[in-house]
């Protein structure tokens, strides 16, 4: 099942598989955010698509 993370920006973050999502988005997290996220903590946000 496909996947999408709403970042608290507006930004949505979609990936091909769980994987492509967590480095997506860990990439958004710390280049727009400066933030590290866990794949824990990110695939906790993430939604169906
Ligand atoms: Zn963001």
């Amino acid at each position: 099942m496909e996947k999408v993370i709403k970042c608290d920006c507006g930004v949505i973050i979609q990936g091909g598989n769980d994987d492509d999502l967590v480095v997506k988005a860990q990439k958004h997290a710390q280049d727009v955010h400066h933030l590290d996220l866990s794949r824990d903590q990110l695939l906790d946000m993430a939604r169906p698509a």
